[in-house]
């Protein structure tokens, strides 16, 4: 009897005291799943989420480890919507120029940082905004400086400064020598030499004359070994991933990587060392598409933590620059509608291989006319093939739509890949640009493209922006600029719809939904802690709210610094 009575309170106790490997409790959970949409508690095993509710209801799990907040905000994992990842670890290795007023700081910094290189060491930066300068610099060329001040500051190193959009670049007269660029030297299709008057090149390289650099520094890069060369790669991902965990981020979409350094991600995948998780395009030439993409498609390789499915494809340049292609000419530069960088015929071929492979397609398209254009090409694809459903094809940024325009991303069921905080950086100079009417009609529409039926993503862009997204997100719901002033706030989503794009719909765009994007039982765990409860608190305070706890499959992956 006393027998049966133990084994009867052991198999009560032991199905109590089920197993977790972390439970989280007392915080404000805000879950994505509309059938449950708040709650207190978290527990988590075998990388998954166990069970989402209260905290009485925890107590029947015995934990390895145990959070336990006071109140603080707990959300599904953030999803980085479109970023250029080994750039985002580049950026952290090399100047960072994204705060500086004027061009003398930017030839202050290059002057300082030549004395620390060895000669023919090149030296490159990113980040630079010639709108956020306190003065325009004398002499210029359409507001851009000349090389020389640049030149005389680092005279025996190669300088290559990305502009922050990455679609221009400028570079020192020891780059253009390099890359053998000189007043003969033509303009090459899609992009520009910016010249004098008198027809030498200022330094200033527009779109695709920035290829001509890219040659230069890589065979530059070719002079080292293999080893230091995978040494110096490693290191750009252990930097990113640092900063991308640091800032909340769980997943990370990457908006384009060659077949070599999806290689290093596999490598890493494979052994577990990569501590989040990466979305990849592919972003290869055709020739390359058609022999080797097959072989790298890949979905939820290495424990979830890299999918590759998809290609890039870059239709136009960037606002700021003007090379954002529009069907109307820039207001401010009557003389040009920006610039097609993408060859049409070649996009279609490229549409056409992706729907017959089942990856997707990701084109960037900034400008009216870009979008247009891409809308044109998935449509015609889409309509040869009727029986291919659910393709989830995007247009990365589409950023500036005709009224025409903005239907067709819900009825084509392309997803809009949007960037909120671009809208309030580019603010201070999109009516400039564009105008009042086209800045009104089509400028960052989410809330246009959402109530037509588009799935709208979101994300930073990232090195072109801070990967942070509690800054984007600010930007997302108050549309704010640093002055008070609000760039067209019919626009804004609500906090709710704010946080859907950076979890379940960004999650929707590289199906991933079911894996991702909301915290249920039998999904990753991938959980993001906020010190502040940014769904709450008055809206001045959400960018001051820090990231606590970033968690990637039931492991911290970071925690704030107490
Ligand atoms: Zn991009």
């Amino acid at each position: 009897m006393k027998l049966l009575a133990s084994a009867l309170f052991c198999s009560v106790v032991c199905l109590a005291a089920e197993k977790a490997d972390l439970v989280i409790t007392n915080g404000h959970v805000v879950t994505m799943n509309a059938a449950q949409p708040q709650a207190q508690a978290v527990a988590i095993g075998n990388g998954r989420v166990l069970a989402v509710g209260t905290n009485a209801e925890m107590t029947r799990y015995t934990a390895l480890r145990h959070l336990k907040l006071n109140g603080e905000l707990v959300i599904p994992g953030l999803i980085e919507g479109h970023g250029h990842f080994m750039s985002l670890g580049q950026s952290k290795m090399q100047l960072n120029l994204r705060e500086t007023r004027n061009w003398d700081e930017i030839v202050a910094m290059v002057r300082a940082a030549a004395k620390e290189a060895k000669p023919g060491e090149w030296i490159i930066g990113s980040g630079w905004h010639q709108s956020k300068w306190d003065r325009i610099p004398q002499p210029n060329v359409h507001g851009f400086p000349l090389e020389t001040e640049l030149s005389k500051a680092a005279p025996n190193n190669p300088v290559w400064l990305h502009h922050a959009s990455f679609h221009s670049s400028m570079v020192n007269a020891a780059a253009l020598k390099a890359a053998g660029i000189d007043a003969q030297t033509p303009n090459p299709a899609g992009g520009e030499i910016l010249k004098t008057d008198a027809g030498q090149p200022t330094g200033l390289l527009n779109e695709t004359a920035q290829g001509l650099l890219s040659g230069a520094y890589e065979k530059y890069q070719e002079r080292r070994t293999p080893q230091e060369r995978e040494a110096y790669d490693l290191k750009t991902i252990q930097f990113a991933t640092r900063e991308c965990l640091s800032k909340g981020i769980t997943t990370f979409e990457d908006a384009g990587s060659s077949f070599e350094t999806v290689d290093l991600f596999k490598k890493l995948a494979a052994s577990g060392e990569l501590p989040l998780r990466l979305w990849v395009m592919l972003r290869v030439g055709t020739p390359e598409m058609r022999q080797r993409s097959t072989n790298y498609r890949m979905i939820d390789f290495g424990d979830s933590h890299l999918t590759v499915r998809a290609f890039k494809r870059v239709m136009d340049g960037a606002l700021g620059s003007r090379g954002a292609w529009f069907l109307q000419p820039y207001s401010d530069l009557p003389s040009t509608s920006g610039l097609n960088t993408q060859d049409l015929d070649d996009l279609r071929a490229v549409a056409d291989f992706a729907i017959n492979h089942d990856f997707q397609l990701c084109v960037h398209a900034i400008g009216d006319r870009a979008n247009r254009e891409t809308l044109n090409i998935y449509e015609q694809v889409f309509r040869a093939h009727p029986d291919k459903t659910d393709l989830r094809w995007r247009v990365e940024h589409a950023q500036h739509l005709n009224p025409a325009d903005i239907p067709r991303f819900g009825q084509l069921g392309v997803i809009a890949a949007m960037q909120g905080i671009h809208c309030t950086s580019d603010a201070p100079f999109v009516r400039a640009r564009i105008g009042e009417q086209r800045a009104e009609e089509g400028a960052y529409v989410w809330r246009k493209l959402m109530d037509s039926g588009a799935v709208v993503g979101n994300g930073t862009d990232s090195p072109v922006e801070d990967v942070d997204p509690i800054a984007c997100f600010y930007s997302t719901v108050t549309r704010k600029l640093k002055d008070g002033t609000r760039f067209y706030p019919s626009q804004c989503l609500t906090r709710e719809e704010a946080l859907r794009t950076y979890t379940l719909n960004n999650a929707f765009a590289a199906f991933e939904e079911k894996e991702k994007g909301s915290l249920m039982p039998g999904k990753l765990a991938d959980v993001t802690i906020l010190s502040k409860d940014i769904m709450r608190i008055p809206e001045d305070e959400i960018p001051s709210a820090k990231v606590l706890y970033t968690i990637v499959g039931g492991k911290i992956a970071y925690q704030q610094s107490q």
